[in-house]
């Protein structure tokens, strides 16, 4: 049984119109979303979906609702299915567990997640952490699980790596299927992970430069890329001599937490306002 079906107490569609309503306008005044044009005045509402609002625009001579101009904008499913969507992705949860939450066919489901991940990313890409970063890197080993390089059902020639591919001595590489993973981890709460190609002083300077605004303190293990970065006020706790944590300088919690930091942070954001399907 889908899970929507036994929430609908909590999640039905006025209190989802009621919450959008507050969270798209809470902080500024309602505004056309075509023209920007703040001559705006009620004007009913619809007879299939009674509590969505209506508005009239003085501006673009047009009508607008809370949901114009976002994703949710003339879709066939309800916004309940919507918000429950957006909860579970934050939670982590595959596109099939959301699709038997929901009682959608998986293909809409993992549609919706696309879209809502590429919304949740253009409020993001832009963004730079200041004030005190902490950084730490990891490098993921990429698994094959055993399909063959042309896929298909052909054999392999060689043992199924099982879960993982193993391991190889030294720095992990994009070409050797072990990219490195940087996280800068402000200490006011955002946190940018990037995927990078290897862990050059070259690809580091750049990722920096992309997640992290110029003059803020970097706090990084002894890593010899990290040292040699310019524009920062760099100081390292060096892991060779045991020295984990010196004053307030150490570096950021394990990465295994990312997961929950990047849920809290999209589900805060509203990701799904204001963006298109495009
Ligand atoms: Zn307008």
């Amino acid at each position: 049984m889908p899970l929507l079906s036994r929430l609908h107490q909590l999640l039905n569609a006025d209190t989802c119109h009621a919450y959008i309503h507050t969270l798209r306008w809470k902080d500024r005044s309602l505004h056309c979303p075509r023209c920007q044009s703040h001559a705006v005045g009620p004007w009913g509402n619809y007879h299939y979906r009674p509590r969505l609002k209506r508005y009239w625009c003085h501006g673009c001579r047009r009508t607008f609702n809370d949901l114009t101009h976002t994703l949710f904008a003339q879709t066939q499913r309800s916004l309940p299915h919507w918000s429950l969507a957006t909860f579970l992705l934050c939670l982590s949860c595959s596109s099939r567990r959301i699709a038997r939450e929901l009682g959608v066919h998986v293909r809409t489901s993992y549609r919706w997640c696309w879209w809502l991940r590429n919304a949740a990313l253009s409020y993001e890409m832009d963004r730079q952490l200041v004030g005190t970063v902490e950084a730490d890197e990891l490098y993921h080993t990429a698994g094959s699980k055993g399909q063959a390089k042309q896929g298909g059902k052909r054999s392999l020639g060689r043992r199924p790596r099982r879960r993982r591919k193993k391991r190889e001595p030294g720095r992990g590489h994009y070409d050797k299927d072990r990219p490195a993973m940087i996280a800068w981890v402000s200490r006011q709460g955002p946190v940018v992970v990037q995927a990078v190609r290897d862990f050059t002083v070259t690809t580091v300077q750049k990722a920096v430069d992309l997640a992290v605004q110029m003059g803020s303190r970097l706090y990084t293990d002894s890593a010899s890329s990290y040292r040699a970065l310019n524009g920062y006020v760099h100081e390292f706790v060096n892991h060779t001599k045991k020295e984990y944590a010196h004053g307030e300088i150490h570096e950021p919690i394990p990465l295994i937490e990312f997961p929950c930091y990047s849920a809290l942070n999209l589900f805060g954001r509203a990701p799904w306002l204001e963006h298109s399907k495009g």
